[in-house]
């Protein structure tokens, strides 16, 4: 990741000094540089945007464009490197995405306008926007699939040493605008949510020591602001004036921390578009305090939107994405990030997507009229920052058509839950005209920029057909007048071609070319150029038609351009209902999808509500599903019960299993944390039944050995996330622990997974899961009355280990190390040594069993009450233990640090 704002850029590009030396071109970019230090400066000349100077060196380093030099300054080469301006958004794109920001600085005047005030006087330029990764809007630099959020922070002080963080976020591409309040020590939570592209703070925050290792850690791009005009004061200011609204109080009760938060996300935006003006909506307050907690490692570890490695695909995001529509698979992704806690909310979507299973012909025809519907949002958000082209509008008509239609199938099936019924009204509250006019202006082949022209249709104005007409007409002139030249001068070859400086221009062969130079062609034709082989010339006739023909082409476009700024006026005059209508078809998309998804994988309707029940009978886990499903193998479904034994148990059962590797443990663990979020996000479940109480937090934790691919496997981490666990996870909780313990030597791993159980059973008293190669541990169900032992079965065929992948009640007879090992291709040598060092070990073991120490230990020397100390005083300490795991030769120097600033914080 790169830090913040990339202190290369950061640097003055050049002193202003000894302006004698300065040409007034570099002048006028010294200038302008100066005023957006923190960006790389694309200078606009001709049809490049240049680089100049540190700029040109960061852009050439990590575009891999050639640096060449232009000129000097103050005595020495000024670097320079450019990229066409056609092709801007691919290098914009890079760019941003390695952190950079960039300042378009564009010319403001026709270049023919500075000459007229003398040979030496400079085009006028000027910084027309600042692309930077949380304020984009191009097409191709967004991800159709994925939000693009801007997420401003801001604090108030809720006492001597707490405080409150507001967040707003802004997604500009669509105008979505969302406000929350939150600890600090959720921050991390929320942020792995949202999964901003970057965040803005005031310097005081970005500074603050206590934060300064979080944001060293969040792997997005932070950009602090300078404290001016942050205050909770001129943000209200800020947000009336945009929204025109004498008070905030219509969008609902902020706090001053929220509203802070969003003035400042307005600034930053108002600040990187300025002037042009984007289609927010009203803030509203965030569902992120009704949303299920999940911090980023349980999502890296889930792989819910991402697998561990980054990629989409293989997470259960891209597993479970049926969407149509770019609007749709955002929704989705959204519901993923944070599923919801009120039953009522959730139980809402499920009957959404219940209808759409049952109705399977209300279904089809939804999906199928969905198809059709483009990304309409963010058409809209193009066109209102004034960056839109024809196909924006087009977008716009084909979306609102769909809208329609699909409005109408609602309205046809009558009787429809909520969620349903709420998106058919919000589909039909634009002007049904307006995609009416924009398709009988629209010509049906579109081109990507306004200036190309020729997008409004033939016969939707009559002036613009006229002017099309003397085009057309005027190049059958040329035709004519060439032939006629050509007969006249007897020079057959003659042609009449165009290029940019010579305009319009006759050319005949060398030979030929000596005789226009005498008379009596010498009244007709003026010799322009002579090239190697050919001569050209003009003549007053073609100059006419010339002028004709450009200023022909010139009033058209000038047409063309009315006419898209009146559809273009009109559609944002529709700005309201338009984005009502596209979140309808997103959240009717998302309906859909689900409803597609759960018939045709057979999943089903989970009941959730205000208990702590979490009963799953033959659940799957989807993705593994899927991932068998290719190579042609069955999943093995299997039960869960995690709900209290009794009705008057003080929490949810612990379950324990165990099993050789490769036997479906850590699937087993992970479908129950999927099907948890799936159900509460308001999806179907992969399940034939599930009940389960609303999970308000989920943790998921894996031992160190399988958490390589997060590139710190220390011990330390695996234990740090364990304590986080252990204090935080409360009765609502669903804890999933993976083999924890294994990071150590075996004595020591046994015993913190122990402990960990009974901290679980006695004081965090949540479901929760827990799946260990620790076989002593299973005694621990016969002393414990909620946890229960669970085994995944394997047989042993011709002396081969059989992995059945099922559930069952019990524990496991034994490890199977050695068949595995033997599976994956160990020399039969070292296998046969091993079962005879095996035997050796179990018959020791047999004579002082460590399960007898069951017996021998007080149940329960863990304190009773909860802690924030993880280790009483007296007793060994963390601080060793942790130590202990620290292996310096395995160690980056930055893990070295990182683990010493955790041994400070257990000391
Ligand atoms: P463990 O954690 O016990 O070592 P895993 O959960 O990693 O085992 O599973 C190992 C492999 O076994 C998986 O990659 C998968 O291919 C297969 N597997 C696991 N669970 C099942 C199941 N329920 N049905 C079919 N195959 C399964
Ligand atoms: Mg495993």
């Amino acid at each position: 990741m790169r830090q913040s704002s990339s202190p290369e850029t950061a640097r003055p590009a050049a002193p202003a000094a000894a302006a004698d030396r300065v040409t007034p071109m570099m002048a006028q970019y010294v200038e302008i540089k100066a005023a957006n230090p923190d960006c790389l400066l694309f200078y606009r000349m001709g049809d490049f945007y240049e680089l100049f100077f540190a700029d040109a060196e960061i852009a050439s380093r990590t575009l891999g464009i050639v640096l060449t030099k232009r000129g000097k300054h103050q005595g020495d080469d000024i670097p320079m490197c450019g990229v066409p301006v056609e092709r801007a958004d691919d290098y914009l794109q890079r760019l941003i995405a390695a952190g950079h920001r960039v300042a378009v600085c564009e010319q403001t005047e026709d270049p023919a306008e500075a000459r007229k005030r003398g040979n030496k006087s400079v085009v006028k330029r000027d910084v027309v926007r600042l692309v930077t990764p949380g304020t984009i809007t191009e097409e191709r630099l967004l991800e159709p699939g994925r939000a693009s959020l801007l997420v401003a922070v801001a604090r108030r002080k809720t006492g001597e040493a707490a405080s409150l963080y507001g967040l707003a976020a802004i997604d500009i591409s669509t105008g979505r605008f969302t406000v929350m309040e939150t600890p600090q020590e959720r921050l991390g939570i929320e942020f792995s949510r949202l999964e901003p592209r970057e965040i803005v703070c005031p310097d005081a925050i970005h500074e603050d020591p206590e934060l300064k290792e979080f944001w060293r850690e969040i792997a997005v791009p932070v950009t602090p602001l300078a404290r001016d005009g942050l205050d909770a004061a001129s943000a209200e200011r800020r947000l009336k004036e945009f929204f025109g609204v004498a008070t905030l109080d219509a969008f609902g009760a902020f706090t001053r921390a929220e509203i802070a938060a969003a003035g400042a996300a307005l600034a930053y935006v108002e600040r990187t578009q300025l002037g042009a003006r984007p289609p927010l909506s009203a803030p509203v307050r965030d569902a992120g305090s009704a949303t299920m907690l999940i911090d980023a490692a349980t999502r890296a570890n889930l792989e819910l939107t991402r697998t561990l490695s980054g990629e989409r695909q293989g997470s259960l995001l891209a597993t479970i994405d049926r969407t149509v529509t770019p609007g749709g698979a955002r929704l989705l992704a959204e519901r993923l990030a944070g599923p919801l806690t009120d039953p009522a909310a959730i139980a809402a979507r499920h009957d959404a997507v219940e209808l759409l299973v049952a109705d399977a012909g209300l279904r089809e025809d939804l999906r199928s009229a969905l198809e059709k519907v483009p990304d309409v949002a963010r058409a809209l958000a193009r066109l209102s920052l004034d960056r839109g082209g024809p196909r924006d509008l087009a977008a716009l008509g084909a979306g609102l058509d769909a809208a329609r239609a699909i409005a109408a199938l609602l309205v046809r099936r009558g009787e429809l839950p909520i969620e349903l019924a709420r998106a058919m009204r919000a589909l039909g509250e634009s002007d049904p005209d307006l995609p009416v006019r924009l398709n009988a202006t629209l010509a049906d082949e579109l081109p990507l920029n306004r200036r190309d022209g020729r997008f409004v249709r033939e016969g939707f104005d009559a002036a613009l057909d006229e002017l099309r007409l003397l085009q057309v007409d005027s190049r059958k002139v040329i035709a004519q007048l060439q032939a006629r030249y050509a007969a006249e001068t007897n020079c057959r070859t003659l042609r009449i071609k165009h290029n940019a400086m010579l305009g319009y221009f006759v050319e005949v062969p060398q030979v030929a070319g000596e005789d226009f130079l005498r008379d009596p062609w010498r009244a007709t034709f003026v010799h322009r150029q002579t090239m190697s082989d050919a001569m050209r010339f003009s003549s007053v006739e073609l100059g006419e038609l010339e002028a004709k023909i450009a200023s022909a082409a010139d009033r058209a476009l000038k047409l063309e351009l009315a006419i898209f700024a009146a559809l273009s006026d009109a559609v944002l005059a529709q700005a309201e209902p338009i984005k009502a209508a596209a979140l309808a078809l997103a959240e009717l998309d998302v309906a859909a999808a689900l409803a597609d998804l759960a018939t045709r994988e057979g999943w089903s309707r989970p009941q959730v509500d205000d208990g702590i029940a979490f009963t799953i009978e033959r659940g799957r886990h989807p993705v593994v599903e899927a991932a068998l499903k290719r190579d042609g193998k069955p999943f093995v479904a299997n039960d869960t019960d995690l709900s209290p034994p009794s009705t008057d148990a003080k929490g949810g059962r612990i379950c324990l299993i165990t099993g050789p590797n490769m036997a479906g443990k850590s699937t087993f663990l992970r479908q129950n944390a999927l099907i948890a979020v799936l159900a509460q996000m308001g999806s179907f479940v992969p399940a034939t039944s599930a009940h389960i109480g609303i999970v308000d937090r989920l943790f998921s934790r894996v031992g160190a050995a399988d958490d390589l691919a997060r590139g710190r496997s220390t011990f330390m981490v695996e234990m740090v996330e364990t304590a986080a666990i252990l204090n935080q996870a409360g009765p609502r909780a669903l804890v999933i622990l993976d083999e924890i313990g294994r990071g150590t030597a075996t004595f020591d791993g046994l015993s913190i997974a122990w402990a960990a159980i009974e901290n679980l059973h006695e004081i965090n008293r949540c479901r929760s899961l827990f799946a260990t190669h620790y076989h002593e541990l299973t005694a621990l169900g016969d002393r414990l009355d909620r946890v229960a032992n669970a085994t995944v079965r394997v047989t042993e065929w011709k002396g081969e280990v059989v992995f059945l992948h099922e559930v069952v009640p019990g524990a496991a007879d034994r490890s199977y190390g050695i068949q595995v090992a033997k599976l994956a291709g160990l020399p039969p040598a070292v296998v046969e040594r091993a079962r005879a060092i095996l035997g050796e070990l179990e018959k020791t073991e047999r004579e002082k069993p460590v399960a007898s120490l069951v017996d021998d230990l007080p149940l329960f020397a863990v304190p009773q009450r909860r802690q924030s100390v993880v280790v009483p005083e007296g007793e060994p300490d963390g601080l060793r233990e942790a130590l202990a795991g620290i292996d310096p030769d395995e160690m980056t120097p930055r893990e070295a640090l990182e683990a010493l600033y955790r041994l400070k914080g257990l000391s």
